[in-house]
């Protein structure tokens, strides 16, 4: 193919919404390369070969979305299904649902409350630190949940997570988990939720099927024996770059800290294994964050064997170099470097920076979307025209 008006590097959702607005809005013609086999970057998801049950081989992934563009806009390239995530921990050996409602609240402590009286008993249990604003996710979670509660359910599965002492965690991380005082035990609290209905990849490869749009993977930005890489296009072709945005300066300022996941699958030969899809081990002892049983994403398929089913385990430890990143740590020193690799990123020619990795940011897949429909708004048509 020609030299194209566009480059992109990533084939995540952030790179396919830029790719899939370059084309219908500018007629532009766009290649995506990818350093992966596949598109789609960590949303894509395949058939295990033993039962024909849609995994998510980057780790599960839940669609779910307040933003009324956003919810238009990927319903363009695929229908959801209704599915509604609910999520239940074991602590102890006995099962609890999360995120801490009024059930999780009657169950542990063997009582019968009201909402107001919940209230009251952890108001209570809050106590040690009433009136402190607090900085650090222990803190934060005592303070929203009391003492008891927050070292069943939240201590050690977050020590699990992040390895790092949670009073040397922010608080922000545990505020997007909800508490509530009723019996709803829905995980999001999002306007729109659900999966799509015919699987990940079909979403994600119908974003780029247009003949403008040429994909080829397998293909690294920093391979320099390929035609499109950063040395040979940078400055000469407009570029919307996903990749880690530490790798693209070379490290110059130092690498950013990232958390990885290790996912163990097994086969059983059962029909159910969990009887849900997302089951957390809340203590210390075991030694995986959660177990997820993928059938149970997609009630609705009746072609799934009854008699056999696939789990993955999901043990959680930080990146090292080679590993995939994906949760950002953003420690003091990570805020830092980022700052100023963002100023390098500002003076970068003809280059925007976008996506999780290309900001250093956790964004879910909603965000992903709307932070790429902003950029195919406000920066793309300078880009094009430059
Ligand atoms: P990515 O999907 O990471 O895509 C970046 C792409 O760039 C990758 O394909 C990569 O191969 C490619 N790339 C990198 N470097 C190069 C290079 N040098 N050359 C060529 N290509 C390169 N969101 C939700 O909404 N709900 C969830 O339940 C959810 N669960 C998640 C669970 C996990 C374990 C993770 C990691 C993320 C989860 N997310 C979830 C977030 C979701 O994956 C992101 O929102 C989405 O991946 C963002 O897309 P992106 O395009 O920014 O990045
Ligand atoms: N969390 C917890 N116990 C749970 C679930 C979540 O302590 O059973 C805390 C943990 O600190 C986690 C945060 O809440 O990092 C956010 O949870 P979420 O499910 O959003 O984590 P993710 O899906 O990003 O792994």
């Amino acid at each position: 193919m020609s030299t194209p008006d566009l480059l992109i590097v990533g084939s995540g959702l952030f790179g396919l919404t830029i790719a899939e607005r370059a084309v219908a809005e500018h007629g532009a013609r766009v290649t995506i390369i990818d350093r992966r086999p596949h598109v789609g970057g960590n949303a894509y998801s395949e058939a295990d070969e033993q039962t024909g049950i849609e995994v998510h081989k980057y780790g599960a992934h839940l669609f779910h979305t307040s933003n009324a563009r956003v919810w238009e806009y990927v319903n363009r390239f695929t229908e959801f299904t209704g599915y509604q995530h609910k999520v239940y921990t074991t602590h102890q050996g006995e099962v609890f649902p999360m995120p801490i409602n009024l059930g999780t609240v009657n169950q542990f402590f063997r009582s019968a409350h009201t909402p107001d009286e919940a209230r009251a008993l952890i108001a209570e249990q809050a106590g040690e630190l009433a009136g402190q604003d607090p900085e650090n996710l222990n803190d934060k979670g005592i303070s929203l949940i009391g003492r008891p509660l927050y070292e069943a359910f939240i201590k050690n599965y977050t020590g699990k997570q992040w390895q790092t002492d949670p009073k040397d965690l922010p608080a922000s991380i545990i505020s997007r988990l909800p508490v509530r005082y009723t019996y709803n035990n829905r995980y999001f609290n999002d306007t729109h939720e659900g999966l799509p209905k015919d699987g990940y990849t079909a979403w994600l490869e119908r974003m780029a099927d247009h003949p403008n749009i040429d994909v080829q993977l397998d293909t690294d930005y920093f391979d320099t024996s390929q035609p499109l890489n950063r040395d040979a296009v940078r400055g000469a072709l407009p570029v919307v770059y996903t990749g880690p945005m530490d790798r693209y300066f070379d490290f110059q300022l130092g690498e950013l800290g990232w958390r990885t996941i290790d996912l163990e699958t097994e086969h059983h030969d059962v029909g159910d294994f969990q009887g849900t899809s997302v089951m957390n081990y809340a203590d210390a002892e075991t030694p995986y964050t959660r177990i997820i049983e993928p059938r149970h994403f997609h009630p609705e398929r009746n072609h799934y064997p009854s008699d056999r089913t696939v789990i993955q385990r999901e043990y959680s430890r930080f990146a090292e170099s080679g590993d995939e990143p994906y949760y950002p740590i953003n420690s003091g020193r990570d805020r830092e470097r980022v700052l100023a690799y963002r100023k390098l990123a500002e003076a970068e020619p003809r280059t925007l920076f976008g996506g999780r990795l290309g900001t250093y940011q956790y964004l879910d897949m909603h965000m992903a979307i709307g932070s790429a429909l902003t950029m195919a708004d406000n920066k793309l048509p300078d880009l094009l025209r430059a």
